[in-house]
Protein backbone atom coordinates (compact mmCIF):
# COMPACT_ATOMS: atom_id res chain seq x y z
CA UNK A 1 0.00 0.00 0.00
CA UNK A 2 1.37 3.45 -1.15
CA UNK A 3 0.10 6.98 0.50
CA UNK A 4 -0.25 9.66 -1.70
CA UNK A 5 -1.78 12.85 -2.52
CA UNK A 6 -4.10 14.02 -5.05
CA UNK A 7 -5.68 17.34 -5.93
CA UNK A 8 -9.12 18.33 -7.10
CA UNK A 9 -9.24 21.25 -9.18
CA UNK A 10 -12.74 22.42 -8.58
CA UNK A 11 -13.78 25.33 -10.93
CA UNK A 12 -10.44 24.79 -13.31
CA UNK A 13 -11.89 21.51 -14.55
CA UNK A 14 -15.06 23.61 -15.77
CA UNK A 15 -12.61 25.36 -18.08
CA UNK A 16 -12.36 22.78 -20.56
CA UNK A 17 -10.82 23.95 -23.37
CA UNK A 18 -8.49 25.64 -21.46
CA UNK A 19 -7.74 22.71 -18.99
CA UNK A 20 -4.15 21.81 -19.79
CA UNK A 21 -2.99 25.17 -19.92
CA UNK A 22 -4.53 25.69 -16.48
CA UNK A 23 -2.73 22.40 -15.15
CA UNK A 24 0.24 23.29 -16.55
CA UNK A 25 0.67 26.49 -15.14
CA UNK A 26 -0.81 24.45 -12.00
CA UNK A 27 2.09 21.98 -11.88
CA UNK A 28 4.85 24.32 -12.40
CA UNK A 29 4.04 26.26 -9.51
CA UNK A 30 3.96 23.27 -7.14
CA UNK A 31 7.17 22.22 -8.49
CA UNK A 32 8.85 26.19 -7.27
CA UNK A 33 7.01 25.53 -4.25
CA UNK A 34 7.94 22.13 -2.87
CA UNK A 35 11.13 21.57 -5.23
CA UNK A 36 13.17 18.06 -4.42
CA UNK A 37 10.71 17.52 -1.26
CA UNK A 38 7.98 15.29 -3.45
CA UNK A 39 8.05 13.59 -6.90
CA UNK A 40 5.20 14.38 -8.86
CA UNK A 41 3.23 11.63 -11.08
CA UNK A 42 0.26 11.72 -13.87
CA UNK A 43 -2.02 8.67 -14.21
CA UNK A 44 -5.55 9.20 -16.23
CA UNK A 45 -6.01 13.13 -15.60
CA UNK A 46 -5.08 13.07 -12.02
CA UNK A 47 -1.88 14.74 -10.46
CA UNK A 48 -0.19 12.50 -7.88
CA UNK A 49 2.09 13.74 -5.38
CA UNK A 50 4.39 11.81 -3.29
CA UNK A 51 6.52 13.22 -0.40
CA UNK A 52 9.72 12.16 -0.11
CA UNK A 53 10.86 11.58 3.43
CA UNK A 54 6.43 10.83 4.01
CA UNK A 55 6.70 14.50 5.35
CA UNK A 56 3.27 14.63 4.64
CA UNK A 57 2.32 17.34 6.76
CA UNK A 58 4.62 19.48 5.22
CA UNK A 59 3.32 19.05 1.97
CA UNK A 60 0.06 19.81 2.77
CA UNK A 61 0.74 23.09 4.13
CA UNK A 62 2.43 24.43 1.09
CA UNK A 63 -0.26 23.23 -1.13
CA UNK A 64 -3.28 24.97 0.80
CA UNK A 65 -1.33 28.18 -0.23
CA UNK A 66 -1.43 27.43 -3.59
CA UNK A 67 -4.03 29.34 -5.80
CA UNK A 68 -5.95 26.78 -8.43
CA UNK A 69 -6.48 24.15 -5.33
CA UNK A 70 -9.52 23.41 -4.11
CA UNK A 71 -9.37 19.97 -2.63
CA UNK A 72 -6.20 18.51 -1.14
CA UNK A 73 -6.79 13.93 -0.53
CA UNK A 74 -4.61 11.85 1.19
CA UNK A 75 -5.15 8.70 -0.13
CA UNK A 76 -4.20 5.11 -0.22
CA UNK A 77 -3.08 3.25 -3.22
CA UNK A 78 -3.19 -0.90 -3.52
CA UNK A 79 -2.09 -2.55 -6.76
CA UNK A 80 -4.41 -5.77 -6.06
CA UNK A 81 -8.10 -5.02 -7.50
CA UNK A 82 -9.66 -8.12 -5.83
CA UNK A 83 -12.77 -7.27 -3.95
CA UNK A 84 -11.92 -8.74 -0.94
CA UNK A 85 -8.15 -7.34 -0.45
CA UNK A 86 -9.66 -3.83 -1.05
CA UNK A 87 -12.45 -4.77 1.92
CA UNK A 88 -9.51 -5.85 4.13
CA UNK A 89 -7.70 -2.66 3.53
CA UNK A 90 -10.32 -0.54 4.12
CA UNK A 91 -10.88 -2.30 7.33
CA UNK A 92 -7.31 -1.98 8.37
CA UNK A 93 -7.57 1.91 7.85
CA UNK A 94 -10.61 2.67 9.49
CA UNK A 95 -9.52 1.08 12.40
CA UNK A 96 -7.14 4.08 12.97
CA UNK A 97 -9.99 6.42 12.88
CA UNK A 98 -13.45 7.28 15.32
CA UNK A 99 -16.39 7.19 13.69
CA UNK A 100 -20.04 5.86 14.51
CA UNK A 101 -21.69 6.28 11.09
CA UNK A 102 -20.03 5.72 7.37
CA UNK A 103 -21.24 5.55 3.92
CA UNK A 104 -19.34 4.11 1.19
CA UNK A 105 -18.81 5.81 -2.06
CA UNK A 106 -17.62 3.61 -5.19
CA UNK A 107 -15.87 5.36 -8.34
CA UNK A 108 -15.45 2.54 -11.57
CA UNK A 109 -13.12 4.79 -13.37
CA UNK A 110 -11.98 1.05 -14.98
CA UNK A 111 -15.57 1.12 -16.68
CA UNK A 112 -14.63 -2.87 -17.31
CA UNK A 113 -13.97 -3.68 -13.98
CA UNK A 114 -15.94 -7.11 -13.57
CA UNK A 115 -18.33 -5.75 -10.49
CA UNK A 116 -21.05 -2.68 -10.81
CA UNK A 117 -20.70 0.28 -8.63
CA UNK A 118 -23.70 -0.74 -6.71
CA UNK A 119 -22.67 -3.94 -5.86
CA UNK A 120 -19.46 -3.09 -4.99
CA UNK A 121 -20.75 -0.42 -2.45
CA UNK A 122 -23.11 -3.45 -0.49
CA UNK A 123 -19.51 -5.65 -0.30
CA UNK A 124 -17.68 -2.93 1.08
CA UNK A 125 -19.81 -2.23 3.44
CA UNK A 126 -20.63 -5.41 4.55
CA UNK A 127 -17.13 -6.01 4.86
CA UNK A 128 -16.76 -3.04 7.31
CA UNK A 129 -20.06 -3.81 9.54
CA UNK A 130 -18.95 -7.03 9.72
CA UNK A 131 -15.64 -6.58 10.95
CA UNK A 132 -15.90 -3.06 13.01
CA UNK A 133 -18.47 -3.15 15.84
CA UNK A 134 -20.52 0.08 17.16
CA UNK A 135 -21.23 1.46 13.54
CA UNK A 136 -23.74 2.20 11.32
CA UNK A 137 -24.57 3.36 8.07
CA UNK A 138 -26.00 6.80 7.09
CA UNK A 139 -25.64 8.12 3.96
CA UNK A 140 -26.90 11.30 4.58
CA UNK A 141 -24.88 12.75 7.11
CA UNK A 142 -22.04 10.11 7.54
CA UNK A 143 -19.18 10.60 10.35
CA UNK A 144 -17.18 9.30 7.28
CA UNK A 145 -16.89 8.46 4.13
CA UNK A 146 -14.97 5.96 2.24
CA UNK A 147 -14.04 6.64 -0.89
CA UNK A 148 -13.05 3.92 -3.15
CA UNK A 149 -11.97 4.35 -6.42
CA UNK A 150 -11.47 1.48 -9.34
CA UNK A 151 -8.93 2.49 -12.23
CA UNK A 152 -7.61 0.76 -14.20
CA UNK A 153 -4.64 -0.70 -12.70
CA UNK A 154 -4.89 0.14 -8.93
CA UNK A 155 -7.56 1.00 -6.47
CA UNK A 156 -7.50 4.57 -4.55
CA UNK A 157 -9.12 4.50 -0.65
CA UNK A 158 -9.43 7.72 0.61
CA UNK A 159 -11.66 9.53 3.47
CA UNK A 160 -11.68 13.08 3.87
CA UNK A 161 -10.57 15.80 1.61
CA UNK A 162 -8.83 19.14 3.22
CA UNK A 163 -9.80 22.45 1.78
CA UNK A 164 -7.47 24.40 -0.50
CA UNK A 165 -7.57 27.97 -1.20
CA UNK A 166 -9.21 27.73 -4.62
CA UNK A 167 -8.99 30.61 -7.03
CA UNK A 168 -6.77 29.86 -10.41
CA UNK A 169 -3.53 29.26 -10.29
CA UNK A 170 -1.36 32.24 -10.59
CA UNK A 171 -0.11 33.62 -13.67
CA UNK A 172 -2.96 32.01 -16.13
CA UNK A 173 -4.98 35.32 -16.53
CA UNK A 174 -1.68 37.22 -17.04
CA UNK A 175 -0.24 39.89 -15.33
CA UNK A 176 -1.06 43.13 -13.64
CA UNK A 177 0.62 45.85 -11.16
CA UNK A 178 0.13 45.55 -7.78
CA UNK A 179 -0.01 49.37 -5.97
CA UNK A 180 1.71 48.20 -2.74
CA UNK A 181 1.41 50.75 0.10
CA UNK A 182 2.64 49.73 3.87
CA UNK A 183 -1.28 50.25 4.90
CA UNK A 184 -4.51 47.21 5.09
CA UNK A 185 -5.48 47.72 2.44
CA UNK A 186 -3.33 47.04 -0.64
CA UNK A 187 -2.13 43.68 0.69
CA UNK A 188 -5.38 42.44 0.57
CA UNK A 189 -6.08 43.53 -2.82
CA UNK A 190 -3.01 41.65 -4.14
CA UNK A 191 -4.28 38.18 -2.50
CA UNK A 192 -7.62 38.72 -4.37
CA UNK A 193 -6.26 39.85 -7.67
CA UNK A 194 -4.01 37.05 -7.26
CA UNK A 195 -6.63 34.56 -6.50
CA UNK A 196 -8.26 35.11 -10.02
CA UNK A 197 -5.12 34.23 -11.74
CA UNK A 198 -3.13 37.36 -12.02
CA UNK A 199 0.37 37.45 -11.58
CA UNK A 200 1.56 40.09 -9.91
CA UNK A 201 4.64 43.03 -9.50
CA UNK A 202 4.35 45.51 -6.83
CA UNK A 203 5.06 49.41 -7.21
CA UNK A 204 5.64 51.34 -4.23
CA UNK A 205 6.40 54.89 -4.47
CA UNK A 206 8.38 56.51 -1.47
CA UNK A 207 9.76 59.61 -0.78
CA UNK A 208 12.78 60.19 1.03
CA UNK A 209 13.48 61.72 3.68
CA UNK A 210 10.07 62.04 4.67
CA UNK A 211 9.88 58.80 4.62
CA UNK A 212 12.00 56.32 6.50
CA UNK A 213 13.63 53.29 5.27
CA UNK A 214 11.65 51.41 8.09
CA UNK A 215 8.59 52.25 6.09
CA UNK A 216 10.32 50.72 2.73
CA UNK A 217 11.12 47.75 4.62
CA UNK A 218 7.77 46.82 5.60
CA UNK A 219 6.51 47.08 2.23
CA UNK A 220 9.01 44.76 1.52
CA UNK A 221 7.77 42.54 4.42
CA UNK A 222 4.42 42.74 2.73
CA UNK A 223 5.66 42.08 -0.74
CA UNK A 224 7.50 39.03 0.80
CA UNK A 225 4.17 38.00 2.33
CA UNK A 226 2.54 37.89 -1.07
CA UNK A 227 5.30 36.22 -2.23
CA UNK A 228 3.71 33.04 -1.01
CA UNK A 229 1.11 33.12 -3.22
CA UNK A 230 2.71 34.79 -6.49
CA UNK A 231 6.43 32.38 -6.20
CA UNK A 232 8.54 35.33 -6.38
CA UNK A 233 7.79 39.43 -6.23
CA UNK A 234 9.21 42.02 -8.36
CA UNK A 235 9.11 45.31 -6.42
CA UNK A 236 9.34 48.73 -8.55
CA UNK A 237 10.42 51.17 -6.07
CA UNK A 238 9.61 54.81 -7.05
CA UNK A 239 11.53 57.92 -6.02
CA UNK A 240 8.39 59.74 -5.43
CA UNK A 241 9.92 62.87 -3.52
CA UNK A 242 10.82 65.47 -6.45
CA UNK A 243 7.08 65.17 -7.48
CA UNK A 244 5.56 65.28 -3.77
CA UNK A 245 7.59 68.44 -3.26
CA UNK A 246 6.59 70.04 -6.23
CA UNK A 247 3.03 69.56 -5.63
CA UNK A 248 3.16 70.18 -2.26
CA UNK A 249 4.52 73.89 -2.91
CA UNK A 250 2.60 74.95 -5.87
CA UNK A 251 -0.77 73.40 -5.59
CA UNK A 252 -3.99 74.21 -3.72
CA UNK A 253 -3.33 71.97 -0.54
CA UNK A 254 -7.31 70.96 -0.64
CA UNK A 255 -5.52 69.07 -4.10
CA UNK A 256 -2.88 68.05 -3.31
CA UNK A 257 -4.28 64.22 -2.63
CA UNK A 258 -5.79 63.70 -5.90
CA UNK A 259 -3.25 65.24 -7.81
CA UNK A 260 -0.53 63.17 -6.28
CA UNK A 261 -2.89 59.96 -7.03
CA UNK A 262 -3.09 60.90 -10.19
CA UNK A 263 0.85 61.13 -10.74
CA UNK A 264 0.57 57.55 -8.56
CA UNK A 265 -1.54 56.63 -11.18
CA UNK A 266 0.44 57.53 -14.45
CA UNK A 267 3.92 56.36 -13.44
CA UNK A 268 2.07 52.67 -12.46
CA UNK A 269 0.26 52.74 -16.00
CA UNK A 270 3.68 53.70 -17.76
CA UNK A 271 5.59 50.27 -15.71
CA UNK A 272 2.83 48.24 -16.04
CA UNK A 273 3.02 48.90 -19.80
CA UNK A 274 6.58 48.29 -19.52
CA UNK A 275 5.70 45.28 -17.71
CA UNK A 276 3.62 43.74 -20.05
CA UNK A 277 0.75 44.00 -17.14
CA UNK A 278 -2.53 44.56 -18.24
CA UNK A 279 -3.93 45.94 -14.98
CA UNK A 280 -3.41 48.10 -12.07
CA UNK A 281 -4.54 46.48 -8.95
CA UNK A 282 -4.79 48.56 -5.68
CA UNK A 283 -6.32 48.99 -2.36
CA UNK A 284 -8.99 51.43 -3.06
CA UNK A 285 -12.09 51.10 -0.72
CA UNK A 286 -15.10 53.19 -2.07
CA UNK A 287 -15.74 56.05 0.83
CA UNK A 288 -12.91 55.21 3.45
CA UNK A 289 -10.99 58.57 2.93
CA UNK A 290 -11.74 61.56 0.64
CA UNK A 291 -9.47 60.16 -2.16
CA UNK A 292 -11.99 57.08 -2.69
CA UNK A 293 -15.34 58.38 -3.04
CA UNK A 294 -16.74 58.29 -6.18
CA UNK A 295 -16.35 61.61 -7.78
CA UNK A 296 -12.21 61.45 -6.59
CA UNK A 297 -12.13 58.00 -7.61
CA UNK A 298 -13.12 59.35 -11.29
CA UNK A 299 -11.30 62.52 -11.22
CA UNK A 300 -8.16 60.07 -10.68
CA UNK A 301 -8.64 57.74 -12.64
CA UNK A 302 -9.27 59.56 -16.22
CA UNK A 303 -5.18 59.91 -16.33
CA UNK A 304 -4.77 56.37 -16.99
CA UNK A 305 -6.12 54.00 -20.19
CA UNK A 306 -5.55 50.74 -18.75
CA UNK A 307 -8.30 49.37 -16.35
CA UNK A 308 -7.80 49.96 -12.54
CA UNK A 309 -9.02 46.49 -10.49
CA UNK A 310 -10.13 47.41 -6.92
CA UNK A 311 -10.79 44.07 -5.07
CA UNK A 312 -11.55 45.59 -1.65
CA UNK A 313 -13.58 48.40 -3.59
CA UNK A 314 -16.93 46.72 -1.73
CA UNK A 315 -15.44 45.41 1.15
CA UNK A 316 -15.59 47.43 4.37
CA UNK A 317 -12.56 47.33 6.82
CA UNK A 318 -13.47 45.43 8.80
CA UNK A 319 -14.07 42.60 6.28
CA UNK A 320 -10.65 43.78 5.03
CA UNK A 321 -8.78 43.30 8.36
CA UNK A 322 -10.66 39.77 8.78
CA UNK A 323 -8.86 39.17 5.69
CA UNK A 324 -5.50 40.67 6.32
CA UNK A 325 -5.34 38.51 9.86
CA UNK A 326 -6.11 35.62 7.52
CA UNK A 327 -3.44 36.18 4.95
CA UNK A 328 -0.68 37.20 7.53
CA UNK A 329 -0.32 40.79 6.85
CA UNK A 330 -2.18 42.77 9.12
CA UNK A 331 0.67 42.94 11.88
CA UNK A 332 2.87 43.92 9.51
CA UNK A 333 0.32 46.67 8.01
CA UNK A 334 -0.36 48.27 11.42
CA UNK A 335 3.58 48.89 11.96
CA UNK A 336 3.76 52.50 12.67
CA UNK A 337 5.91 53.41 9.96
CA UNK A 338 4.18 56.40 7.52
CA UNK A 339 4.01 55.88 3.71
CA UNK A 340 4.24 58.71 1.38
CA UNK A 341 0.47 60.15 1.28
CA UNK A 342 0.21 60.60 5.39
CA UNK A 343 3.20 63.14 5.49
CA UNK A 344 1.90 65.49 3.19
CA UNK A 345 -1.93 65.32 3.93
CA UNK A 346 -3.85 68.53 4.14
CA UNK A 347 -6.88 69.23 6.79
CA UNK A 348 -9.51 69.58 4.17
CA UNK A 349 -8.80 66.90 1.46
CA UNK A 350 -11.31 68.55 -1.43
CA UNK A 351 -14.36 65.62 -1.52
CA UNK A 352 -15.40 66.03 -4.65
CA UNK A 353 -12.82 67.25 -6.92
CA UNK A 354 -13.07 68.88 -10.01
CA UNK A 355 -11.51 67.55 -12.78
CA UNK A 356 -11.12 70.75 -14.53
CA UNK A 357 -9.16 71.97 -12.10
CA UNK A 358 -6.77 69.11 -11.47
CA UNK A 359 -5.73 69.83 -15.24
CA UNK A 360 -5.43 73.54 -14.29
CA UNK A 361 -3.40 72.99 -11.59
CA UNK A 362 -1.37 69.99 -13.02
CA UNK A 363 -0.08 73.45 -15.94
CA UNK A 364 1.58 74.79 -12.66
CA UNK A 365 4.03 72.05 -12.43
CA UNK A 366 6.34 70.07 -14.82
CA UNK A 367 5.02 66.94 -14.15
CA UNK A 368 5.65 65.20 -17.22
CA UNK A 369 9.66 65.66 -16.97
CA UNK A 370 9.60 64.53 -13.22
CA UNK A 371 7.58 61.32 -14.25
CA UNK A 372 10.20 60.34 -16.78
CA UNK A 373 12.36 60.50 -14.38
CA UNK A 374 10.83 58.78 -11.82
CA UNK A 375 10.51 56.25 -13.96
CA UNK A 376 14.15 56.13 -15.24
CA UNK A 377 15.35 55.71 -12.04
CA UNK A 378 13.22 53.08 -10.74
CA UNK A 379 14.64 50.75 -8.73
CA UNK A 380 13.40 47.07 -9.39
CA UNK A 381 13.48 44.29 -6.53
CA UNK A 382 12.85 40.49 -6.41
CA UNK A 383 11.60 39.53 -3.48
CA UNK A 384 11.05 35.79 -2.93
CA UNK A 385 8.98 33.69 0.23
CA UNK A 386 12.12 32.76 2.10
CA UNK A 387 14.23 36.23 1.60
CA UNK A 388 15.25 37.32 5.04
CA UNK A 389 14.59 40.80 4.97
CA UNK A 390 15.56 43.05 8.02
CA UNK A 391 11.97 42.70 9.02
CA UNK A 392 13.11 42.08 12.75
CA UNK A 393 15.08 45.05 13.12
CA UNK A 394 11.93 47.30 12.76
CA UNK A 395 10.35 45.66 15.91
P1 LIG B 1 -3.81 51.19 2.35
O1 LIG B 1 -4.35 50.73 3.66
O2 LIG B 1 -3.67 50.06 1.38
O3 LIG B 1 -2.54 51.99 2.51
P2 LIG B 1 -5.39 53.50 2.45
O4 LIG B 1 -6.69 53.27 3.06
O5 LIG B 1 -4.31 54.07 3.29
O6 LIG B 1 -4.90 52.17 1.78
P3 LIG B 1 -4.79 55.44 0.39
O7 LIG B 1 -3.60 55.89 1.13
O8 LIG B 1 -5.72 56.45 -0.18
O9 LIG B 1 -5.70 54.45 1.22
O10 LIG B 1 -4.33 54.53 -0.77
C1 LIG B 1 -5.21 53.84 -1.59
C2 LIG B 1 -4.41 52.86 -2.41
O11 LIG B 1 -3.43 53.51 -3.20
C3 LIG B 1 -3.61 51.88 -1.55
O12 LIG B 1 -4.40 50.80 -1.12
C4 LIG B 1 -2.52 51.48 -2.49
O13 LIG B 1 -2.99 50.52 -3.41
C5 LIG B 1 -2.25 52.79 -3.24
N1 LIG B 1 -1.15 53.53 -2.57
C6 LIG B 1 -1.24 54.49 -1.64
N2 LIG B 1 -0.02 54.92 -1.27
C7 LIG B 1 0.87 54.22 -1.97
C8 LIG B 1 2.31 54.18 -2.05
N3 LIG B 1 3.08 54.96 -1.30
N4 LIG B 1 2.88 53.31 -2.91
C9 LIG B 1 2.12 52.50 -3.67
N5 LIG B 1 0.78 52.49 -3.64
C10 LIG B 1 0.16 53.33 -2.81
MG1 LIG C 1 -2.19 54.04 2.77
Amino acid sequence: MEKLIFLKYGELSTKKDNRGFFIKFLSDDIKKNLKDSVEIKYDLGRMFIIPNDNNFDNVINKLKNIFGIHEIIVAYKVNDRDVEFIGNTIVELLKEKKFKTFKVDVKRSDKNYPIDGMSLRKIFGGCILKNISDIKVDVNNPDITVHVEIRNKEVLIYFDSIKGIGGYPVGTLGKGILMLSGGIDSPVAGYLAMKRGIKLEGIYFESPPHTSEAALNKVKELAKKLAVYNNDIKLHIINFTEIQEEIYKNIPHEYLITIMRRMMYRISAIVAARSNAKIIVNGESIGQVASQTLTSMSAINEVVKIPVIRPVACFDKLEIIDLAKKIDTYETSILPFEDCCTIFVPDHPVINPEKEKCVEYEKLINYEDMIYTAVKNKTTIKITSEDKLEYQDLL
